[in-house]
């Protein structure tokens, strides 16, 4: 109660080169700013529907359930495993990274049985375990993995492994958090069954939305649940009621209106740039952060065919304190990189390009910070090659 003069907020100007969020789009900031109206007047009720569409682009998917969720990714997470999961269920969790280990926390809190297949940190999911573990557990309903996993900057093959669960009678939920809007990923062609995702990553948008999509499969095990859905909240039949109620939507909860104004504006330019081409641009400027990185002496942690153009996982050098580094980025440069996580923390950094994040301009700033940064801190970090190497990539 101390303080008597309390002030408006007003965030410092960063360039956000993390796990995410990443940069917003300043159309978006725009966008949110618009007026705030009712969340069943008719304008907002045609601006959902639209919306739809334009997740049903980013997602490749004609999917008539594809909705964002009023929550961030981890609700995008949890949507799948509550509705999906009920008690008793077997699903099989492929680990690569810390968002398997959250996969197996929801599976078990939806009274089921999550068998675990690891694979190390910082490489894709192993398909040939992936299929003894469906071999060995014929019961088994779902396959869960993540497609990016952006605590370690892997790459998994999310048509093969939604190939083999499909062979063995499983259906897939799938975390696209980042891979959304920064690589391919194509819902219907890949048969993807139930897939979540979130705004704040390559869409580069502001968090707190989770685009979700699910397939007739993932509805038909839905709509012939023995129990009820553990969520009220997230329970997609409920919520369907009012995205898709037709002409007569019902109150289930008060949409994020402004939220959901940024995120149509967010998937607006991701349309108009197109999805191909925003592909290619994260990994035309990944290929420049890399070849920057490297003239500096730093190493990428994931083989490259494995490799997430939108999360570069960096070994942090010997000698080098982690915590300095960020903390000189960020008060010197106002650059924030990412940390470690879990059990990679204090020996690598996450460097992401994702969406509005992926761009010359923050390439070249990144890898000159780093250059200043690391150079005072050791003098075997290389000087002057950097800027060369970045620019050799973008003059190719
Ligand atoms: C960021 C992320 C999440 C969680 O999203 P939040 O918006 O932070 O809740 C889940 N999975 C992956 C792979 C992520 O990168």
């Amino acid at each position: 109660m101390a303080n008597s003069s309390f002030e408006s907020f007003h965030p410092p100007q960063r360039i956000l080169m993390g796990p995410g969020p990443s940069d917003v789009n300043p159309r978006i900031l725009e966008a949110l700013s618009r007026p705030t109206i009712g969340h069943l007047d008719p304008k907002f009720v045609q601006m959902m529907d639209e919306l739809k569409d334009l997740l049903r682009y980013a997602f490749q998917t004609s999917n008539e359930v594809t909705i964002p969720i009023s929550a961030p990714g981890s609700a995008g997470m949890e949507s799948c495993f509550t509705n999906l999961v009920e008690p008793g269920d077997k699903v099989i969790i492929c680990r690569n990274g810390v968002f398997g280990s959250r996969m197996q926390e929801n599976v078990e809190r939806c009274g089921g049985v999550a068998i675990m297949v690891d694979d190390p940190w910082g490489r894709a999911v192993d398909l040939n375990k992936t299929e003894d573990a469906l071999k060995a557990h014929p019961d088994a309903t779902i396959l869960a993995f993540v497609h990016a996993e952006t605590s370690t900057g892997a790459m998994s093959d999310a048509q093969a492994l939604t190939k083999l669960a499909h062979e063995h009678n499983c259906i897939t939920i799938v975390d696209t958090v980042t891979s959304l809007g920064g690589i391919p990923l194509n819902v219907d062609e890949w048969e993807l069954d139930a897939v979540y995702s979130g705004t704040q990553k390559c869409l580069s948008c502001i968090p707190g939305m989770s685009p979700v999509t699910f397939n007739d499969r993932a509805m038909e095990k839905i709509k012939n649940r023995k129990t009820k859905c553990q969520s009220w909240f997230l329970d997609v039949s409920l919520m369907l009621g009012y995205w898709d109620g037709g002409g007569k939507r019902a109150y289930h909860h008060t949409a994020p209106i402004n939220p959901l104004y940024g995120l149509h504006e967010a998937l607006v330019i991701l349309h108009q740039e197109g999805l191909e081409d925003a592909w290619a641009r994260h990994r035309l400027h990944h290929n420049a952060l890399k070849a920057g990185l490297e003239a500096l002496g730093l190493e990428l942690v994931v083989p490259e065919a494995e490799r997430l153009p939108q999360l570069n996982a960096v070994s942090i050098p010997d000698g080098i304190e982690d915590a300095v580094v960020r903390k000189n980025l960020l008060d010197a440069y106002n650059l924030e990189i990412g940390a470690g996580l879990g059990e990679s923390a204090g020996k690598l950094w996450r460097i992401g390009l994702m969406g509005q994040s992926a761009n010359r301009g923050n390439v070249l700033y990144c890898v000159s910070a780093l250059e200043a940064v690391l150079g005072e801190l050791s003098s075997s970090i290389p000087r002057g090659k950097a800027m060369d190497a970045v620019s050799a990539v973008y003059n190719k």
